[in-house]
C-alpha cells in the first residue's frame, strides 16, 4: 500500500514537472514571437538610382546631404506651398535696358529675364516667395526625351536634384557655411534666392561628383545635352565668370535654339549674354 502511494506520488510529481516544462517552453516561444523586430525593415520604396550611386570622391554635396535634399524635394508639392502675397506687381514687365552684348533685360514679379530666359546667379536673385514646387514643364519634358535618347545609347540618366525651394537652399547653404566657411561655400553653393535650382530650370544629374565627367553618361551629356535644350551651366575654367566651380552634373534648360548657340560659342551663359555673376 505504501509502495503504491509512493509510486502514485512520483507519477504525479513527474506529470506536474512535465506540464510545467511544457508551459515554460511554450511561454518562451510565445515571447520570442512577440518580441519587437529591432532591425529596420528593408526600404523597398527607395529609388533604384540611390542603389547605383557611388560616391568615391570628395564632393561638394555628400550623399547624406543629397538624400536630405531629395527627401525634402519630394516633400515639396505645390499643395504644401504657402500662399504668400508677392511684394512685386504681378505680371507687370519692367524694361531694364540691355546687356553689354545687346540682349534685352526685363523684370517681372521680381525675377530678371535676359532675352526671355529666367536668370538666377550671384547678381540676379529670385524672390523667396517664388516657389513653383517642381521642375518647369518644358524642362521636365526635355529631360524625359533626353533620358530616353541616352538610354538608347546605353546611358542611364537620372535626376539627383531638380527643383529646390528658397527654404531648402537656405538650410543647405547654412550647413555648408558651417562646415567649410562662407568663402568656400560660396564657390559651390548658392545663397538662398540665388540658386538656379529655385527657378525650376536646373537639374543635377546622376552622381554629384567630379568623376561624373569621366563616366560614359557624363561624356554623353556634355556632347549631347544641347540637342535637348540644356547647357552645362558651370563649365571648367569659367569660375571667375559664373561664380561657381566646375559642375559637370549641373545642367540648365534654355531651349534647343539657345542651347545650340551657346554650345557652339564655347561660352558660358554669363559670357554669352554679357552679364555678371557677383554678389554685391
Ligand atoms: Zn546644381
Amino acid at each position: 500500500m505504501r509502495r503504491k502511494t509512493t509510486a502514485f506520488y512520483s507519477l504525479t510529481v513527474a506529470a506536474v514537472l512535465l506540464f510545467s516544462a511544457c508551459s515554460v517552453f511554450a511561454g518562451t516561444h510565445n515571447d520570442e514571437t512577440a518580441a519587437p523586430i529591432t532591425e529596420p525593415p528593408l526600404d523597398t520604396s527607395a529609388p533604384t538610382e540611390a542603389k547605383t550611386e557611388k560616391h568615391t570622391e570628395p564632393t561638394a554635396e555628400t550623399t547624406a546631404e543629397k538624400q536630405t535634399e531629395e527627401a525634402a524635394t519630394r516633400r515639396e508639392t505645390p499643395s504644401s506651398v504657402p500662399v504668400t502675397q508677392s511684394p512685386y506687381p504681378s505680371g507687370v514687365e519692367i524694361d531694364k535696358g540691355t546687356t553689354s552684348k545687346g540682349f534685352k533685360i526685363t523684370e517681372k514679379d521680381g525675377i530678371t529675364y535676359i532675352d526671355g530666359i529666367m536668370i538666377a546667379n550671384k547678381t540676379y536673385s529670385v524672390p523667396s516667395t517664388y516657389n513653383p514646387g517642381r521642375l518647369a514643364a518644358d524642362c521636365q519634358a526635355a529631360f524625359n526625351e533626353m533620358k530616353q535618347s541616352a538610354a538608347e545609347d546605353g546611358c542611364e540618366l537620372y535626376i539627383s536634384s531638380g527643383f529646390r525651394s528658397y527654404t531648402l537652399q537656405k538650410s543647405l547653404y547654412e550647413r555648408y557655411c558651417a562646415r567649410d566657411g562662407k568663402a568656400a561655400a560660396d564657390r559651390y553653393s548658392a545663397r538662398p534666392g540665388n540658386s538656379e535650382h529655385q527657378t525650376g530650370y536646373a537639374i543635377d544629374l546622376n552622381t554629384i561628383t567630379y568623376s561624373f565627367a569621366d563616366t560614359t553618361e557624363g561624356k554623353w551629356v556634355a556632347a549631347n545635352c544641347y540637342k535637348y535644350g540644356f547647357i552645362l551651366r558651370y563649365p571648367e575654367d569659367k569660375e571667375s565668370i559664373t561664380g561657381y566651380r566646375y559642375e559637370p552634373w549641373h545642367i540648365r534648360y534654355v531651349g534647343i535654339s539657345l542651347a545650340t548657340d551657346i554650345y557652339n560659342s564655347g561660352l558660358c551663359l554669363e559670357e554669352y549674354f554679357g552679364i555678371t555673376s557677383r554678389y554685391e
